[in-house]
């Protein structure tokens, strides 16, 4: 259903119901990721993030209370396509350090959609003047922030060599 945006509060609104639908989706969709991931400290992530993103949809819960109106989502099809694409990906046959890097791809793919709305909306509460809204939003930011890094430190230091290495590994077995 189309709404009317006549301000940034209603702007405010319509983007917090995006986040709000998108971060169910996740916590739908993490526990695959889980599943399909071998690296134990990629599972780790995942499992803490999941727990996290649990905690982020308590926080969005305050946040439509505090500002008065229900709690609700609306369809993000930004985040359904993400995680599409990476149903898709957890469906090739990879060698499983391959696989352990491309979910880390589609992770934090999915954590930069997640920075870019937690940023406007923590932009948009704190030009209203909602500092409590502000603030629990700020958390889920960091948050996300904090786990995109990880994903990163540990794609370069662990996932994404092994990766490199796997077909060395393979090449090895095949010509013994
Ligand atoms: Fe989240
Ligand atoms: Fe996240």
């Amino acid at each position: 259903m189309a709404t009317k945006l006549k301000s940034l509060d209603d702007l405010l609104v319509h983007e917090l119901q995006d986040i709000y639908d998108a971060e169910g989706q996740i916590v739908k969709a993490l526990p695959r990721m889980i599943k399909a991931a071998s690296h134990p400290e990629l599972q780790a992530a995942f499992e803490e993030h999941l727990e996290q993103t649990e905690g982020q949809i308590e926080r969005l819960d305050q946040a439509f209370k505090l500002l008065g109106i229900p709690a609700k989502g609306r369809k993000c099809a930004g985040m359904t396509g993400l995680i599409e694409e990476g149903k898709k990906m957890m469906e090739e046959d990879a060698d499983p350090a391959v696989m352990d890097a491309a979910l880390i791809a589609a992770a934090q793919k999915i954590e930069h959609y997640e920075i870019a709305s937690y940023g406007c909306v923590c932009t948009y509460a704190e030009m209203l003047g909602y500092d409590q809204v502000h603030d629990l939003l700020g958390q889920n930011l960091e948050e996300e922030e904090t786990t995109d890094e990880r994903l990163t430190v540990l794609a370069e230091s662990v996932i994404n060599v092994e990766a490199e290495d796997a077909d060395d590994l393979e090449e090895e077995e095949t010509s013994r």
